[in-house]
């Protein structure tokens, strides 16, 4: 047990990722009280009921106020304004972190708004379930999972020490901790979620106008394939709109490149060539034959209770 790593943390968004590290954390016991700032009546209101925070406020500044590292757990394209309101209230050596499934422009966001005695560490935890919301949280959610921390480039020791202090956090959790540049990381995750993501809400797009195929035929036989495609595609709205503005680069760059080799599909199976598709059918099974051995198959660990209610 590591103790307490942070005597006050506050949470800025408390949502699916933004509860799920409330709850990780306090059942680790790596952080003291607990501040939540969230926007809406409602979900404060379950979230006081839920329990789930000391102090629960719609006033970010409130929030932060004496926090030794805040947490901001709310869309991509709305880190800058959410850490412009922490910038005035919050105490020099405190720690501001983020959960932004993009890193390179979330990390600029923040450094342009941030003052300079805070150490600013984004992060992004590689786990998730297409729920939103407080109820959807839950303390096993980054057991075994990844997350990737993108530093500044900073080599000062204070520095590092905020940073080494954060990768233990999210350790005691239950994370693996990688750290990486931010565009690296932002091409790798296009790759591995965004593209997929962006795929997944195509197809049910598609299916969905295709006249004829009627909408009841989609629900009746959507086994296999399909089906976890809608489950991909009915991931937050929100969340994901933010996640394409903001890494447009990557993603285009990414799709460019699948683009291409759709086109090389499309043409093994006009002219018969199935020694191509064999050929591509075997290596992808190779692949996920190595996420198996990994044990990142499962985005979310099954410990058998009903996430989400939201
Ligand atoms: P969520 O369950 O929808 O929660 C989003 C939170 O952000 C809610 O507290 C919401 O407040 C708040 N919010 C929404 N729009 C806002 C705005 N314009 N200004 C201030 N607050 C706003 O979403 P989530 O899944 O926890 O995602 C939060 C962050 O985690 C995102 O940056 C996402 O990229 C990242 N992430 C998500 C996953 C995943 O699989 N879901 C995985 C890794 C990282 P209300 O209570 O008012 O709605």
């Amino acid at each position: 047990m590591a103790g307490v790593i942070y005597p006050r943390m506050a949470v800025v968004g408390c949502g699916l990722i933004g509860s799920s590290v409330i709850l990780a954390a306090r059942a680790a016991g790596v952080v003291g009280e607990v501040a939540v700032a969230d926007a809406s009546p409602e979900h404060r209101a379950r979230i006081l009921e839920l329990g789930y925070a000391d102090q629960v406020t719609g006033d970010i500044a409130e929030a932060v106020a004496g926090a030794d590292l805040v947490v901001l757990a709310v869309p991509v394209l709305a880190m800058g304004d959410a850490a412009k309101a922490c910038a005035p209230a919050l105490k020099p050596g405190a720690t501001v972190t983020d959960v932004g499934s993009v890193k390179g422009s979330v990390a600029e966001a923040l450094a342009a708004v941030l003052p300079p005695e805070v150490f600013i560490v984004p992060g992004h935890p590689i786990a998730g379930t297409e729920q939103s919301g407080p109820d959807a949280g839950f303390a096993e959610l980054f057991q075994k999972r990844w997350v990737i921390l993108t530093p500044q480039d900073r080599t000062d020791d204070a520095y590092l020490d905020a940073v080494q202090k954060l990768s233990e956090f999210w350790t005691v959790i239950g994370a693996n901790v990688d750290r990486m540049d931010p565009g690296h990381h932002d091409l790798v995750l296009a790759v591995t979620s965004h593209l997929p993501h962006l795929i997944a809400y195509n197809i049910v797009g598609t299916a969905a106008d295709m006249e004829e195929v009627t909408q009841a035929e989609v629900m009746k036989y959507s086994a296999g394939g399909f089906r976890d495609f809608t489950r991909i595609a009915a991931s937050d709205p929100t969340m994901w709109r933010d996640i394409f503005v903001a890494n447009k680069d990557a993603v285009l760059e990414i799709l460019g490149r699948f683009t291409e080799d759709l086109q090389a599909l499309s043409r093994a199976i006009r002219w018969g060539e199935s020694d191509k598709l064999y050929e591509l059918f075997s290596r992808t099974r190779e692949i996920r034959r190595g996420i198996i051995a990994a044990g990142q198959e499962s985005a979310e660990p099954n410990f058998g209770r009903d996430h989400g209610k939201h």
